[in-house]
């Protein structure tokens, strides 16, 4: 085992991750470990843009931004982040710019902006266009120009390392910590990939910025790593996550296939319409249309299809059309979605419509944080040196549903922010006592991994844990559909036991990283559908066809999800807490509340 120490280690090389390495190795020693090439994270794929109420086209400011985004948000969102995300978005992107990211331009020189759902002038007068953008490859952009900045500035890249555990001063699983007791990150451990060998992350201050969880579902617009490592390490070390039960469906996913086509598309004038041609946003979101907010237009769509008016053979999907489009213009500002329209389902979208259906995209939920980055691990108490910044947190800045472009604007100003923070805290703070043998936890699940002579494959466990995701706990919800979701998913714990892997070897071993990350699936995935189950409401990305109202007496909450011995394992006197998974049923997910800040905004009903 190799032990290595840093100041500020930063867990993820997507864009939160690298935008916080580059503010924490300005100021002292930081690492970042990246299971991926930096350049691969899912950043990468972003497409649509990144939104700052520059008001470079027309009138705009960061105060109807803050608004729409807390009216997305279907109300859930804490209004004084959103506040802090919109008013820094103008500054998140000129630091861009100013690295050289190249954006396009209007016929004057400055950056140019597009419309996206549920951005609009005025509070809902009319869409506005908010989006900065590099065509439909602005997380590519934004990647690449963040790792140059982070190389320039001497960042310590550990690639292809995974990390598999959280070390931290206190057993918070047990329950027992009081309220105000002082608990702190002392480090992390990882897996290297090219070798098997176990490495010692000692750091004053950790920055969790592994991304999202959509490989929980089948159809999703997520790469195959996004399997919410992040979350599930920190939820199995006892510190709690909020709002699992809000998952985004993208409208747009290319039938069948979830491969994402941009919100751009609808952006730059792209229609929805059913089997009978009919533009049927206009009866669902009179205002904005096709440009509501992600939620609606998703559930719209779905609804079109359960009533039949769905196109193609089974009538399962409905048309993007972009055919009064002129081809020059889809070419400047969409050329890669319309490509994969090509190449995946053979269509032509200059001339005909595009078959698309909702996917799984994004996790509203994640490690809760205040403004600055720093990890909850109750409703007031931080854990002190630990930070998480980008889709694995939960500021909350996107409450219920998040409206497209404030993602990469999310991972830019609380990347940057927790970067800073963790820095600060580093250079003032003492180390951590680390746990005795602090990697045997571990080792012993890695080893029980590789020595199962025989078992279930992983591969099947997986494709059932995402088929009942996509049919019981997706765009529709019902109290039958999600109570038989966590029965599947209680059974599939049972059959992950069994799990062993085909390839025994040290080097490049994928297969045994690949059972590791269908853990986290699985612990996810039951966060997201007791949350699910207790919440008896439609809220943004939650619908329960059984409560389809708002319901804002009682919901009006966060929900914070903690993993807890059960009854049997705490009289069976055990502390299982750990790296590992555990067997079924050893913890219960116990479910808490926390306030929603309201600052300035009233709740009202969405319309759009
Ligand atoms: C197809 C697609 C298009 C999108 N388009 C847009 C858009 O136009 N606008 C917008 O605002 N949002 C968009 N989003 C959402 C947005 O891109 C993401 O939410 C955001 O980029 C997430 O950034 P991140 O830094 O949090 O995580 P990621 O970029 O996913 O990076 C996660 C990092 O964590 C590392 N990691 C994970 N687990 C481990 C582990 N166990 N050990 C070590 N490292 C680990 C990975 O190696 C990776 O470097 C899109 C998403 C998708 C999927």
């Amino acid at each position: 085992m190799q032990t290595h120490q840093y100041d500020v280690v930063i867990v993820g090389a997507g864009g939160a991750g690298m935008r916080a390495a580059l503010e924490s190795s300005k100021r002292t020693r930081t690492a970042v470990i990246s299971k991926l090439y930096p350049t691969r994270s899912h950043t990468g794929a972003a497409q649509g843009g990144m939104c700052a109420a520059l008001a470079n086209v027309e009138e705009d400011n960061w105060e109807w931004h803050t608004f729409d985004t807390v009216k997305g948000g279907d109300y859930l969102v804490d209004q004084d982040a959103a506040e802090v995300m919109a008013k820094e978005a103008i500054d998140a992107v000129l630091d861009l710019e100013k690295m050289g990211l190249p954006f396009n331009r209007t016929p004057e020189g400055k950056i140019d902006q597009r419309r996206f759902g549920g951005h609009t002038r005025n509070h809902g007068e009319a869409a506005v266009r908010r989006s900065c953008y590099a065509a439909d490859r602005t997380g590519h952009m934004i990647l690449q120009t963040l790792y140059q900045q982070c190389v320039k500035n001497d960042v310590q890249f550990f690639n292809e390392f995974y990390v598999l555990d959280v070390l931290l001063s206190h057993d918070l699983t047990s329950g027992t910590v009081p309220d105000g007791q002082e608990v702190a990150v002392s480090g992390v451990v990882a897996y290297e990939l090219a070798t098997g060998e176990i490495h010692l992350f000692r750091a004053k201050s950790v920055v969790f910025a592994t991304g999202g969880a959509g490989k929980i579902y089948k159809t999703t617009s997520n790469a195959q790593t996004l399997t919410g490592d992040g979350m599930a390490l920190a939820f199995r070390r006892g510190i709690p996550l909020e709002d699992m039960e809000f998952f985004q469906f993208h409208p747009t996913g290319l039938a069948g296939l979830g491969i994402l086509l941009s919100e751009a598309a609808r952006g730059e004038g792209g229609i929805l319409r059913n089997s009978d041609g009919e533009r049927f946003m206009e009866r669902y979101a009179p205002t904005i249309k096709d440009l509501a907010p992600r939620d609606i237009v998703a559930r719209s769509m779905a609804n079109e299809v359960r009533e039949g008016r769905g196109a193609g053979p089974n009538k399962d999907y409905v048309l993007l059309d972009l055919t009064h489009l002129e081809p020059a213009h889809i070419d400047a500002k969409l050329p890669d979605i319309t490509e994969f329209a090509r190449t995946y389902l053979g269509i032509e979208p200059y001339t005909e419509p595009v078959p698309v259906y909702p996917t799984a995209h994004y996790a509203m939920g994640g490690i809760p944080t205040n403004i600055l980055g720093e990890v909850l691990r109750n409703n007031t108490d931080t854990v002190r040196g630990l930070y998480a910044a980008g889709e694995v947190a939960c500021v909350s800045v996107h409450g219920s549903n998040r409206l497209g472009t404030n993602s990469l604007l999310d991972i830019n100003v609380f990347g940057k922010r927790s970067g800073i923070a963790a820095a600060e805290y580093a250079l003032g703070a003492d180390w951590v006592e680390m746990p005795e043998e602090p990697e045997v936890g571990v080792v012993a699940e890695l080893e029980r991994m590789r020595t199962l002579p025989s078992g279930e494959r992983l591969a099947h466990v997986r494709q059932d844990l995402q088929n009942t995701m996509d049919a019981n706990a997706q765009v529709f919800r019902t109290e039958e559909s999600l109570r038989q979701a966590l029965a599947d998913i209680r059974a599939l714990q049972e059959r992950y036991r069994h799990v062993s892997v085909q390839d025994k070897g040290k080097v490049y071993n994928l297969d045994l990283l690949e059972a590791l990350e269908l853990g986290f699936l699985l612990d996810i995935s039951e966060v997201v559908v007791v949350g699910a189950l207790n919440r008896q409401e439609s809220r943004g990305g939650h619908f329960r066809e059984d409560f389809p109202k708002r319901d804002d007496a009682n919901y009006m909450q966060h929900t914070m999800a903690y993993r807890r011995p059960s009854a049997a394992t705490a009289a069976a006197g055990q502390s299982p807490s750990g790296p590992g998974t555990s067997a079924p049923g050893a913890f219960d997910v116990v479910l808490g509340y926390k306030p929603v800040v309201m600052t300035r905004y009233e709740p009202m009903e969405r319309k759009y």
